[in-house]
């Protein structure tokens, strides 16, 4: 019996449909070992060797039992970095290979790897096994070590600089500097005012001209009307050219000025302008286009596209959904150009098969594109429904439109020149569709009336408008994906988790479909650009995901790309830890001007406290006046009177006047607030009584002096804290929870 390990189970029900009974197929179900959560689990000293527990004792149980009576051990995972890492994993844990990935004396181990889940592929890929990649696999020990040193040595410092729970990821950092600068960019933005005129002309004359102005009080009365002109005049113009230069008006007297100048003139057309452009259809989808298409056209977050990419992929439907090649196979390129010549003619498809170029020079381990396992079967011809069944057609129609001919644009222009003004009007339409047919991009067509130099014309609406320079958008996760990219930042296997650990980590928020950074991802980032240049760097971030790529492919030792990146980060970690001072990240930037301070009427600034942002005295520390900032409520009232409140927590703590302080929720959960807060910025924990701590956390830890250890709350749960935490980093974990 040979036993063939794939990581999902509907990939393991794909797979045996198409191997016979002496194989036994089962699923790893994901990694199998990993990174212990609650330590480090890198031995730097000892070469950064990785201290690996088992993760899914489970599925290692049930493949160690099949394993026994097994001749042979197949390894059929995913064919990336994660899936021979996958591979390497469960075979050292069922004793197959050694440390090397080689197989031990008297055992068989295969390591196969396909593009598709079809029963072509797999018998191709039994054929023509191979052993563990080790290179690949060190790739992804380097990327897990890597992000694992920057998170769990940089985080602390975040605690004791700026707020406990936050934390620093490697790419992750970079993406929200990305946010946090596009916002500082657009908060510096100072839009300015310019107008444009439209002509809105007929081939015969209808009476009088009607000159509107369009600014922004009667915007809504006037775009209504405007919409209506477009539909019932023939040739649609604008002012091209002053002198022979693109118009600036900056205000409505010098747009009115021109309007009067040409309104009652002869319109002549002095030139018209025909030329036919082709537009080329696109390459076939890799990860990142994917994602991006997805999310514009269809609305689908990066996450749920992947999701509904790796169902299909598992099921037989299309290739592997992690890629950064371009490359399609001879076979699918012969199978989609004869269906394209069979379907819709020999007019769509070129002479000959279109290769496209793959940017990535190290992409080796992503053998193909995106596109469909059988182009001749749509959706509906699958069964699919719902999202399945619309990243199926996209990546359909994208694949296939990629290997049809260009559609063919007819662009006609005409000028009207009246003394230094020349007004221009464009029409485009398309005269053949070619890949359009399938791939539906929109191209806006403009048809103009036949006409001829020398033809009259006569303005019937001219319609002066106000418009205003825009700040640069912000990103939504299709650009952000597009922007790391371009950056060489992203791989196909990180681009949905850099996105969503930055947004559960409360560093960027949604807005619609944009990101806005946090107040607290502006902070990290402020301290990240200032002390730790290297880890929000674009370009240095790119060498270190090249450098990967390099450790991949087996022109770079793993091990001293650690240790180049390491020895210096430590040191810097030791001496920043020194030198940076807790308050000046916390600044946010100045309060209003009327906001003055109450202790001695210094102007204010907005800082990040423990609960959410305050104004606190410029002069700090020399005074330390404060007021609190309102934020609206997310407070979920709790009866304080009741039996089940009473029993459990302290009484609420009172003021000198013998005023109870008030429940209040944070941003770190609730808390005791002086009756005048924020007003009064005093903020007491609560406290659950000593006698229900023992009782729901077991014993609680005492210090060598007999002080009680406190209860935090962190981003991996509650801890048992020194009485001086931060001052004393000791920290001890919970025995039992009830
Ligand atoms: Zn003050």
């Amino acid at each position: 019996m040979n036993l063939v390990v794939v990581e999902s189970p509907s990939k393991s029900k794909t797979i045996k449909k198409y191997l016979g009974k002496d194989y036994t197929v089962l699923a790893s179900k994901g990694h199998v070992a990993d990174l212990p959560k609650s330590e480090l689990g890198v031995e730097v000293e000892k070469n950064f060797e990785p201290k690996y527990i088992v993760t899914n004792k489970k599925s290692l149980a049930e493949l160690k039992k099949a394993y026994k009576d097994a001749d042979k051990l197949i390894l059929a995972v995913d064919l990336d970095r994660e899936g021979e890492a996958i591979a390497w994993h469960v075979a050292q844990r069922l004793g197959a290979v050694d440390k090397n990935g080689k197989p031990k004396k008297d055992k068989k181990v295969e390591r196969i790897v396909f593009d598709e889940i079809t029963k072509d592929a797999i018998n191709e890929a039994i054929k023509k096994p191979r052993s563990i990649d080790i290179n690949l696999v060190n790739a992804q020990q380097s990327r897990r070590v890597l992000d694992r040193l920057v998170g769990y040595k940089l985080s602390p410092l975040l605690w004791k600089k700026i707020a406990f729970g936050l934390s620093a990821g490697r790419v992750q950092s970079v993406a929200l500097r990305l946010v946090v600068e596009r916002e500082e960019e657009r908060d510096a933005f100072k839009a300015e005012e310019y107008w444009s005129i439209e002509a809105y002309s007929n081939l015969k004359e209808k009476g009088k001209v009607e000159i509107l102005s369009n600014d922004q009080e009667n915007e809504t009365d006037i775009l209504e009307k405007i919409k209506n002109i477009k539909e019932s005049t023939d040739i649609p113009l604008y002012l091209f050219k002053i002198e022979g230069k693109t118009p600036k008006l900056t205000n409505i007297a010098t747009a009115s000025a021109i309007v009067d100048d040409v309104k009652d003139k002869e319109w002549i057309i002095n030139n018209v302008e025909i030329s036919e452009s082709l537009r080329y259809p696109k390459p076939p989808f890799i990860t990142s286009t994917l994602q991006q298409t997805a999310s514009n056209w269809l609305g689908m977050s990066a996450k749920r596209t992947m999701m509904a990419a790796q169902a299909l992929y598992e099921a037989g439907f299309i290739t592997y959904m992690r890629t950064d090649s371009l490359h399609m196979s001879v076979q699918a390129v012969d199978q989609v150009r004869s269906y394209i010549n069979k379907k819709f003619g020999v007019q769509y498809l070129p002479q000959s098969a279109i290769q496209y170029k793959t940017k990535s020079k190290l992409a080796q381990e992503a053998h193909e594109c995106i596109r469909p396992v059988d182009f001749t079967k749509t959706a509906d011809d699958l069964g699919l429904t719902d999202e399945k069944s619309k990243i199926y057609n996209l990546i359909r129609n994208r694949a296939l439109s990629s290997q049809m001919t260009p559609a063919k644009v007819e662009t006609i222009s005409l000028f009207v020149d009246i003394g230094k003004y020349q007004f221009k009007s464009s029409g485009q339409r398309i005269t053949f569709d070619g890949y359009l047919k399938v791939y539906p991009e929109k191209i806006s067509e403009t048809i103009l009336p036949v006409v001829s130099k020398g033809d009259q014309i006569y303005p019937e609406f001219i319609v002066q408008s106000q418009h205003f320079t825009q700040p640069p958008a912000r990103y939504s996760e299709a650009s952000l994906i597009k922007k790391l990219e371009e950056l060489g930042i992203g791989r196909p296997s990180t681009y949905v988790s850099i996105i969503s650990t930055i947004q559960t980590r409360n560093y960027i928020e949604k807005d619609g479909k944009y990101f806005v950074p946090t107040d607290v991802g502006k902070v990290v980032i402020k301290l990240l650009k200032k002390y730790f240049l290297n880890i929000v760097d674009y370009g240095f971030t790119a060498q270190m995901e090249e450098n990967l790529d390099k450790v991949a492919v087996g022109k770079l030792d793993w091990v001293n790309m650690l240790k180049d990146f390491y020895l210096p980060f430590e040191k810097e970690l030791k001496e920043k830890d020194k030198t940076l001072t807790r308050d000046e990240f916390k600044i946010l930037g100045q309060a209003p001007g009327d906001i003055k301070c109450p202790k001695c009427g210094s102007k204010m600034v907005i800082k990040l406290g423990k609960y959410g942002r305050f104004y606190s005295c410029s002069k700090f520390p020399d005074c330390d006046g404060m007021l609190g900032i309102e934020k609206e409520g997310d407070e979920t009232p709790v009866d304080i009177n009741s039996d089940e409140f009473t029993s459990l927590y302290e009484k609420a703590p009172k003021t000198d006047d013998g005023r109870e302080y008030v429940l209040k929720t944070g941003r770190f959960g609730k808390f005791w607030a002086h009756p005048d807060y924020p007003k009064v910025k005093d903020a007491r924990p609560l406290t659950i009584k000593p006698e229900k701590m023992e009782e729901i956390y077991g014993e609680i830890p005492k210090t060598d002096d007999g002080r009680m250890y406190i209860l935090k709350k962190g981003r991996f749960g509650e801890f048992w804290a020194h009485p001086d935490y931060p001052k004393v980093k000791d920290i001890k974990k919970i025995s039992k929870k009830k």
